[in-house]
């Protein structure tokens, strides 16, 4: 499931050139450099001056970094710098900068489909609450997931969404005092919509984790998912979570 990525290490006075080809996953891209996950992918490639390193065959220290993907990943995780060290408060902060993503992206001439964002809600590097949007692939259906609490959301971001698409959508309780009531239906409107009017969630400002997954690999990621709901490690949160989407479907 592991792409490829292809590290250099090039001198800039003698051209000496060092690389290797490791396996990854995952990438992480600085939202300070680029606002968009276009950019970022194709700024990510760009060579880094180094300043603490020095070339071993003619000591130069004007040496420089980049990293290609040569080879794309079935699922690819894209890990969004949110916190960087702050010199002047001696500690570390949450950068809450726009960033703007994409339900497609092509890696490595492959179409990706975005499936999960994870957003973390607050100010703070050192707490805050973790949510998600979710896409339930097959249906086409996006699920926004906080807690025990699951709404069916419109695509989060659709190039034109507006906050009055909303209309019917289905919401999914899992608390315990309301399981015996796990669906229901209720009419949204701009003001009273408690996912997308919140001023505790900015999707720009505070999405965290991006999964994409390879268009020509999403029934086999699918099929993967579905089965690790079969693990011997079943928990009350697993049988909760299948009771309400057999309740959905
Ligand atoms: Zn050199």
């Amino acid at each position: 499931m592991n792409g490829k990525e292809d590290q250099k290490l090039q001198c800039g006075n003698c051209g000496e050139l060092r690389h290797c080809i490791l396996p990854f996953n995952s990438i992480q891209l600085a939202v300070t450099k680029c606002n968009n996950i276009h950019d970022s992918l194709l700024n990510y490639s760009t060579p880094e001056v180094l300043s603490s390193c020095c070339c071993s065959m003619c000591f130069s220290s004007v040496m420089s970094r980049s990293t290609t993907i040569v080879e794309a990943p079935a699922i690819f995780l894209v890990h969004l710098l949110r916190y960087e060290y702050d010199r002047e408060s001696n500690t570390k902060r949450k950068l809450q900068t726009d960033f703007h993503i994409s339900e497609e992206i092509t890696i490595c001439n492959e179409q990706y489909e975005l499936t999960s964002v994870i957003y973390h809600i607050g100010t703070s590097a050192h707490g805050g609450h973790y949510v998600c949007d979710c896409k339930i692939w097959k249906e086409n259906r996006w699920f926004h997931l906080d807690d025990e609490r699951v709404d069916e959301i419109p695509p989060p971001f659709a190039e034109q969404f507006s906050t009055s698409d909303i209309k019917d959508l289905n919401v999914v309780d899992l608390s315990e005092e309301s399981k015996s009531s796990t669906r229901r239906k209720r009419k949204r409107t701009n003001d009273d919509d408690p996912v997308f009017n919140s001023p505790a969630l900015n999707r720009q400002k505070d999405c965290y984790i991006l999964i994409y997954v390879r268009k020509t690999d999403m029934e086999n990621a699918v099929a993967a998912a579905e089965s690790s709901f079969e693990h011997p490690l079943s928990s009350p949160l697993v049988e909760s979570v299948l009771d309400a989407n057999s309740q959905i479907r």
